[in-house]
């Protein structure tokens, strides 16, 4: 690694006006910092600037004092407002360059689109002087890799549908050979415990632990990370094994609660385990108005086992759609253990499905009572052993009970399906 005395951070700055409005979720910097964490490097700071031009270049200049390798993204685009490169190009003191090649791949994309290329975009085939060009197939704007008396600055297009690609693809592959050592890392996702019950249970593993290994947790509503990481010594496999052997011992003391070690999310998690047992899901959505089904096909191959998803919203839509009794609905009340039940078997039969899964529930703000409070959420899930369903208590604010609800259904589906395999 070339850390310098005076440069030894790792930083990156998002650059846009738009990141700092309200609402605005940046989310390169957390992506980057989970790649950087591959290499056994940690992102040290970050900042958001405007896209004004004197601003890029006030924050970009800190950056260059103290930082041995720099993230900049955004404003690498066709208009007046992407003002990254000229930024970058003044504080640096060098020039920018024009590519032929670039403005041809540039027309070359919107050609193919059966569109005719702006005469802006001439601009985005503008280079600093000396860097190297980093393609990028997924929009127009290239990046751009330079390295400066043991200083790197990697230029990155905004959008994160193109920055991942670029990053995965072309900047660590670049970045590997600065690695002074290799890095041995594992995650285990873990759901339906909670980050103080974890504790309670992997607190022998603290003395257990290798004097390098490190072991974090990263909690989340609904979602708890252990990340274990450790550098490699003179005997790689020996390290390997001893973190193997660690991971073991965690997966043992919280049993069935981890559902993936391998990075994989709930909905792969389910996916893979409905598909390998040619099994089909339906679900009927209330309080969660239609999360499960986005999360279920945010999954690639998803229609192999997801025949549909419906969010009966209303007393009514619940009744008509699903045949919930409307007596059922008056005497419980539409967040009801036997709601729940009946909207998850008229689901699985309505689709003809081997699953339903069924949410209702209270997500806040209003709406609660003392006996229904706020976060209070059950969920359904019919096969053909019969109907279950759980009462859950979930905190947060709505985005997150939902959030929370959607997690518990899965992992309820996780958990039946894992019983499917071993009664098989
Ligand atoms: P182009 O203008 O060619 O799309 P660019 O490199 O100029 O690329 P920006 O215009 O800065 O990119 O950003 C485009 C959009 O990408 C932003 O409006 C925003 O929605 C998203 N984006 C940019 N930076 C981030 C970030 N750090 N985190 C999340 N989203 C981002």
């Amino acid at each position: 690694m070339i850390k310098s005395r005076s440069k030894k951070y790792i930083e990156y700055i998002a650059t846009g006006s738009e990141l700092l409005s309200p609402g605005f979720i940046e989310t390169n910097s957390s992506y980057l910092a989970g790649k950087l964490e591959e290499l056994g490097w940690k992102l040290n700071f970050k900042t958001i600037v405007s896209d004004r031009l004197e601003e890029i270049k006030l924050i970009f200049q800190t950056a260059q004092k103290r930082s041995w390798l720099i993230f900049i993204s955004g404003g690498l685009g066709p208009t007046e407002d992407d003002r990254t490169r000229q930024a970058v190009a003044e504080i640096l003191k060098r020039r920018l360059v024009f590519h032929k090649e670039i403005l041809k791949n540039i027309r070359k994309r919107f050609e193919s689109r059966g569109l005719t290329m702006t005469p802006s975009n001439r601009r985005q085939a503008y280079i600093i002087d000396g860097a190297t060009i980093l393609e990028n197939p997924n929009g127009t704007a290239p990046g751009m890799w330079l390295e400066i008396r043991g200083q790197i600055i990697i230029l990155l297009p905004g959008p994160p549908s193109e920055l991942k690609p670029m990053v995965d693809n072309l900047v660590f592959p670049k970045l590997k050979p600065f690695q002074r050592r290799k890095f041995l890392q594992a995650v285990l996702r873990i759901t339906g415990a909670g980050e103080s019950w974890i504790e309670d249970r992997i607190k022998l593993i603290y003395s257990k632990l290798p004097k390098k290994m490190e072991l974090t947790t990263l909690a989340s509503p609904g979602d708890v990370q252990i990340r274990l990481s450790m550098p490699t010594g003179r005997d790689e496999e020996k390290d390997q094994r001893k973190l193997e052997e660690i991971k073991k011992e965690i997966l043992n003391l919280l049993e069935n609660k981890v559902y993936s070690t391998d990075g994989q999310l709930l909905e792969q998690v389910i996916g893979q385990k409905l598909t390998a047992n040619k099994m089909a899901l339906a679900c009927a959505e209330s309080c969660s108005g239609g999360l499960l089904a986005n999360r279920i096909t945010n999954v690639p191959g998803s229609s192999n086992y997801f025949l549909e998803g419906l969010v009966t919203y209303s007393n009514r839509a619940k009744v008509r759609e699903l045949g919930v009794p409307e007596e059922l609905i008056k005497a419980k009340g539409a967040v009801s253990e036997e709601v729940a039940a009946a909207m998850a078997k008229g689901v699985r039969e309505k689709a003809g499905a081997d699953i339903g899964l069924s949410t209702t529930g209270i997500a806040g703000p209003g709406g609660g009572t003392m006996e229904k409070p706020v976060g209070l959420v059950y969920i359904g899930l019919a096969s053909s052993d019969g109907v279950k369903v759980e009462r859950c208590l979930f905190k947060g604010q709505r985005e997150q009970i939902k959030y929370q609800a959607t997690q518990k259904a899965l992992d309820m589906l996780r958990l039946k399906l894992m019983e499917i395999e071993k009664g098989r």
